[in-house]
């Protein structure tokens, strides 16, 4: 069976009232943006559903594509055929046919009549479009409530559609549409799955990631920055901002402070990521946090750390098991890199044993020991280099002209 389209439905973004079309237009961009290797799809938009029109591109990598798209719930590959009784019939017919169902396999047929001038009422159609099928078909079992197979049959002005499969697509809202957030990024497991669960959630990102240069090698670096091009891949484009850590962590280290200093190193994270997140117009940051992962993510640590910003401080993989991350890492492809030997400039200093249970008053002691400190992190944020980074690239860009990027935006 050759698909004439794909039907896209969207999901929770259905009951946002008055923003919905800013939602469903901002999800018609990325679909759109999505489809540029398909030159002759055509793109139909509907309330509270697109469609796209296939004119003979491939069906498969135009599903995995759609996947992609955030806001939408479900796809389902379509068969258009005219509005005429004897036509739905035949199309019905082989339909179910190439499905090539197990006998025994139970079935309905869920007929919708848009168009109201078309002949025959609902229930007509129900019976109409399952007997044909049935003698064809002889292993099938009717089954009304709850049928392994039900075939979809919209029959509307310009055409009937009818669909069996239901794929599911990303959910979540459409990109951008919840405000925007700063990721910070690091070379790990868990802060690029973070990153796409936020982009999911509608956030726009902006990625910070702190390298301790020359401690930390350029490889070190490309492979974050290979990983906010996967990122990129989701989201369109995304900024890399680079801050330098070097200064900031020696100067931690000479505290002397050893089973503190990743929880400090983290505080100095967070107040650097506030400015940055101020400077660029962002109201929360997002980690890849995971309670209980590692002796920084217990919730002491969590509390003692998240003190340093006024932020929200939002962590989407806070209640998952590492295993399920894993998955979700294999999923949007950003595990291979991930698990890269190089260092992070966190491992650079990682003392024997790492404090669990960090005393919120005793780091706010040790910081005030360090009269620099506000300073450095002043320095830092001065000294970050932003990348712009896009899919597909390699090579990146380092600009300041913000406003070529906006546009080349999807949204
Ligand atoms: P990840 O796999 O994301 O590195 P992790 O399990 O290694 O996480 P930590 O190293 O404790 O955990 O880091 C916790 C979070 O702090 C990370 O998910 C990330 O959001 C942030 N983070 C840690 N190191 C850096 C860094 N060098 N640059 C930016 N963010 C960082
Ligand atoms: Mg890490």
């Amino acid at each position: 069976m050759e698909y004439d389209m794909l039907l896209l439905r969207f999901g929770e973004i259905a009951i946002k009232g008055r923003n919905r079309s800013r939602f469903e237009k901002v999800a018609y961009n990325h679909v759109k943006a999505l489809l540029h290797p398909f030159p002759r799809t055509e793109i139909i938009k509907e309330y509270g559903r697109i469609y796209v029109v296939l004119n003979g591109e491939p069906v498969q990598p135009i599903i995995e594509a759609m996947k992609n798209v955030f806001g939408v719930t479900s796809i389902s590959p379509v068969k258009v055929t005219p509005s005429r009784l004897e036509d739905i019939l035949q199309t019905a017919v082989a339909f179910i046919q190439q499905v090539n169902a197990a006998p025994g396999t139970t079935f309905k047929v869920s007929a919708r009549r848009v168009w109201k001038p078309f002949p025959h009422s609902t229930q007509e159609m129900n019976r109409l479009v399952s007997s044909p099928i049935l003698n064809a078909c002889p292993g099938l079992k009717v089954e009304v409530h709850n049928p392994e197979l039900n075939l979809r049959v919209e029959i509307r002005e310009q055409g009937t559609y009818m669909y069996c499969e239901i794929i599911p697509g990303a959910g979540g809202f459409p990109l951008g549409t919840n405000g925007k957030a700063m990721l910070l990024l690091s070379g790990g497991i868990d802060s690029p799955v973070a990153g796409w669960s936020a982009l999911r959630r509608g956030l726009e990102i902006e990625c910070i990631h702190f390298h301790s240069y020359p401690f930390t090698s350029k490889k070190a670096e490309q492979k974050v920055i290979d990983l906010a091009e996967i990122l990129a891949r989701y989201a369109g484009s995304v900024k890399l901002h680079l801050v330098p850590f070097t200064d900031i962590q020696t100067s931690l280290a000479q505290t002397g402070q050893e089973g503190l200093i990743i929880t400090l190193m983290r505080r100095a994270m967070l107040r650097i990521a506030s400015r940055l997140a101020e400077q660029n117009g962002a109201l929360a940051l997002v980690t890849g946090d995971s309670l209980g992962q590692v002796a920084s993510q217990t919730l002491s640590s969590m509390n003692a750390i998240g003190r340093a910003t006024e932020l929200p401080l939002l962590r989407p993989l806070v209640m998952t098991d590492k295993t399920d991350i894993i998955a979700m890492a294999q999923r949007i492809g950003t595990y291979e890199l991930s698990i890269l030997p190089y260092e992070d400039c966190c491992t650079l200093f990682i003392p024997k044993s790492p404090s669990t249970n960090p005393n919120l008053r005793v780091l706010e002691n040790i910081e005030q020991t360090l009269p620099d400190l506000e300073r450095m992190i002043i320095k830092a944020v001065d000294d970050t280099e932003t990348l712009v980074i896009r899919p597909g690239r390699s090579v990146v860009r380092r600009e300041a002209a913000e406003d070529k990027v906006i546009q080349e935006n999807w949204f």
